[in-house]
């Protein structure tokens, strides 16, 4: 073992080379423990000062006490140096700044035709109809025979049909539900019958897919002024006032009578020559309807003898058409946000 002075020449280069690496708070308890500890390299070395010359003990004692006061003052800086770092990485990692303004979150709206399917679902429910569905893929019977439309019949043509490969078909109107209803619940029946329909068509005011309301009320004695004071109300309703309605004559084969409801134009109510809702005429088209075919009641095992019914249907897409405004039903279906954020309701 060297003299004093090289003892603490020692200890003093070690030290700083420990207290260099040492850079967190547990590693320089560990030099600690290492030089200043009861068992460390200054202790030791302080144990050995009854051993020297008596004479050389005061200078020895001084050295040695300087150079413990010189590691406690370093590591006592380190560690508060450390715990500042430490305590400074926390706050970054955990800062919270309470005055900053909330993130905005894009809210969704409803589609325009679902909110219409909604809001006339609403009003024919609060007058008793339950709603119905039924398959989008059919078969012959129920989007053609069962509603009096027999193989040949001219009205086939009428309704551009998309045929699958197996012989089914895409519906080309809501009414198949009409007999798959009666055949299931019978008679008497309110229902109404919202959903997709589709047809060979497109263009400015015709999409290949579009949605139906159809709407069936069976039950005994049963007349056409049931059917016009429901479709009024309904129309009353929807477009937010009272509308003049009137109906003209027309052709479907299942119903008997049939006609076409038209109510007051929603935009000019008849007096703008030029208005491109009404396109002048004052009115607009809203509903096919009828009383019941006889056929359409039997096909759906319901005796035309006791009860008979009147139906209609309109088209949904249509009846936003109006209620915006729009004269182009393809922006229903084109996705631009734009659009939908400004018609859509949020709710
Ligand atoms: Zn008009």
């Amino acid at each position: 073992m060297g003299s004093i002075h090289e003892e603490v020449e020692r200890i003093q280069t070690l030290f700083e080379s420990e207290l260099s690496s040492a850079g967190t708070l547990d590693a320089l308890q560990g030099v600690r423990v290492r030089f200043l500890g009861k068992k460390g390299e200054v202790t030791s070395l302080l144990k050995r000062l009854g051993s020297l010359p008596a004479e050389e003990r005061p200078e020895a004692g001084r050295v040695l006490n300087e150079l413990r006061d010189l590691i406690e003052e370093a590591l006592s800086r380190r560690t508060e140096e450390c715990a500042g770092v430490q305590v400074a990485a926390r706050e970054a990692g955990e800062w919270l700044d309470v005055t900053l303004p909330g993130r905005g979150r894009p809210w969704g709206a409803f589609h325009p035709v679902a909110q219409i399917t909604q809001e006339a679902i609403d009003i024919f429910v609060s007058m008793g109809f339950s709603v119905a569905y039924g398959p989008e893929v059919e078969d012959d019977f129920h989007n053609f025979e069962g509603l009096n439309i027999p193989p040949h019949h001219p009205a086939r043509d009428m309704q551009d049909t998309f045929y699958l490969e197996n012989g089914l078909l895409l519906r080309t109107h809501t009414s198949p539900v009409e007999v798959r209803s009666m055949r299931r619940w019978g008679a008497p029946l309110r229902i109404i019958i919202p959903g997709k329909v589709f047809r060979r068509d497109s263009d400015q005011t015709h999409s290949p897919m579009f949605h139906q309301l159809e709407g069936l009320l069976v039950d005994e004695n049963i007349s056409l002024a049931h059917l016009k004071g429901c479709l009024e109300a309904f129309a009353n309703r929807i477009f937010g006032r009272q509308l003049a309605a009137r109906y003209r004559a027309s052709y479907f084969p299942f119903t008997e009578p049939s006609l076409e409801m038209d109510v007051e134009c929603v935009a000019c109510s008849g007096k703008n020559p030029s208005c491109r809702i009404c396109k002048g005429s004052g009115w607009l088209e809203i509903s096919g309807m009828g009383m019941t075919h006889p056929n359409v009641l039997m096909a759906g095992g319901i005796d035309p003898a006791r009860y008979n019914g009147f139906a209609w249907g309109m088209g949904l897409d249509r009846i936003a058409m109006l209620k915006y405004g729009l004269n182009d039903l393809r922006v229903f279906f084109e996705g631009d946000l734009a659009f939908l954020n400004s018609k859509g309701e949020r709710r």
